[in-house]
């Protein structure tokens, strides 16, 4: 017999699962989730820093994060799986005055939204986080104790299983390889609108599935996706690079995410060992996951100018990985229901933020399914058609 189902949603990332699990939570369980890789996370929910933080400049970012923040801190009570949510913070770490000024705006912004406990901080209280760090041309900063790091992969097992346990289907193994769109029909024809063409089901390497609704969480691949339905969707892939270090014990056991703002380059604990990411100005769009050598030189000299006692840490350049971000002209997400084809819905393009946000994305993308609208955010704001209108965030 043909399967069917209410909803289905293709890519079984952190967001597709949260959207699964959102779903399945407001009663809707006759969802298929379909993924190409034999296993979940092979995809930028595995490569991710984990990395949680409220410390945004627009107020659809900080909203988003101040829901998701508060959900992973309730995650292994209300989902029943454990999200690993560590409230270390993330200090914010200006060198100049223009910088700061952005710090402290973007503070008053998140005041404003209830974001209540993100302090201004000067070069000593700095000192005092991380002694190690060369705080001489810093002028201050932002710290707020409630960001940190979750387990990416947990936060995604956690919200699959709970949605599964409600009756959610997971095809693992199954590549989506066309999505059917029915014709326009007459009437929207000779209107010259094409808003009836409608969603009618999937084809997979598994064989078709009929559905009226589908979810895009394809990340990277999420322009891929669209087109399949006759949609541009303006999302590309770009390479990012961590570097963990071998165990090292020249910084604190136990302190925040740094940013520092004059490079960009940002570290956090990890185990024994740090992690350091830097975002390279000069890479390029494309699906590239190789690791290159040469970036841990790059990284390094960024690292050592910010904390000098990182010179003497051990890098094994094998143990270093890269992924994707799913990056939007805006640098902000696109959630909602594509504008020309019933059924079909967004929910990509997090830009670095998707693991994060994650819990919020996959209550808006159910809330839009299921109702329409969200009270979470003003919805339009993330609507694809922000790009074609002119009004990119
Ligand atoms: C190095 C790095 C560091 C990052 N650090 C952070 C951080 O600190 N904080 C943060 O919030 N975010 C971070 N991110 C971003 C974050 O990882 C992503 O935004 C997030 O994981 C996106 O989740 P997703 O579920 O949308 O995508 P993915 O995890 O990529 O999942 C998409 C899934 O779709 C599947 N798929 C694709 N095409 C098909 C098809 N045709 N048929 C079936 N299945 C398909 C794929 O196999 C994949 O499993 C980082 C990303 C990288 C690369």
């Amino acid at each position: 017999m043909a399967e069917t189902a209410d909803i289905v949603i293709i890519g079984s990332g952190i967001v597709g699962s949260s959207v699964a699990y959102h779903l399945a939570e407001a009663g809707c369980t006759n969802i298929l989730v379909i993924e190409r890789e034999a296993h979940q996370g092979k995809g930028s929910t595995g490569k991710s820093m984990g990395g949680v933080r409220a410390q945004f400049s627009t107020p659809v970012n900080i909203q988003m994060a101040r829901y998701s923040i508060d959900f992973f801190s309730r995650f292994d009570e209300v989902v029943g799986h454990p999200a690993d949510y560590r409230a270390h913070g993330y200090l914010f770490c200006a060198t100049n005055e223009r910088h700061l000024a952005y710090l402290k705006t973007n503070r008053e912004r998140q005041h404003a939204l209830g974001v209540t406990n993100v302090e201004l901080v000067s070069p000593e209280d700095i000192a005092k986080f991380v002694p190690q760090l060369r705080v001489d041309d810093i002028v201050g900063g932002t710290f707020c104790s409630t960001d940190g790091f979750v387990d990416p992969h947990s936060v995604m097992m956690g919200f699959m299983l709970n949605a599964r346990e409600r009756g959610v289907k997971l095809w693992l193994d199954t590549e989506v390889t066309g999505i059917e769109v029915s014709p326009a029909d007459s009437s929207s024809i000779s209107s010259g609108e094409d808003f009836a063409r409608r969603i009618t089901g999937v084809q997979t390497t598994r064989g078709r599935v009929s559905t009226p609704v589908v979810v895009n969480a394809a990340g990277p691949w999420a322009a891929q996706i669209a087109a399949m339905a006759g949609v541009t969707l303006p999302v590309e892939p770009l390479r990012r690079q961590l570097v963990p270090t071998e165990p090292f014990d020249g910084l604190p056991q136990c302190f925040p995410m740094v940013i520092d703002m004059s490079t960009g380059f940002h570290f956090r604990r990890e185990g024994k060992g740090i992690l350091l990411a830097w975002n390279d100005p000069e890479e390029t769009p494309g699906f590239k996951t190789d690791f290159d050598p040469g970036f841990v030189e790059k990284i390094l000299t960024r690292a050592a100018s910010r904390v000098p006692s990182l010179i003497d840490a051990e890098v094994n350049p094998q143990r270093a990985w890269a992924g994707l971000y799913e990056m939007t002209p805006d640098h902000h997400a696109i959630i909602g229901p594509a504008p020309n084809v019933t059924g079909l819905y967004f929910v990509n393009g997090f830009s670095g933020h998707g693991v994060m946000h994650s819990p919020a994305s996959g209550r808006i993308t159910a809330d839009l399914i299921l109702k329409g609208n969200s009270e979470l955010i003003d919805t339009r704001t993330l609507g694809v058609e922000r790009f074609s209108e002119g009004r990119l965030l």
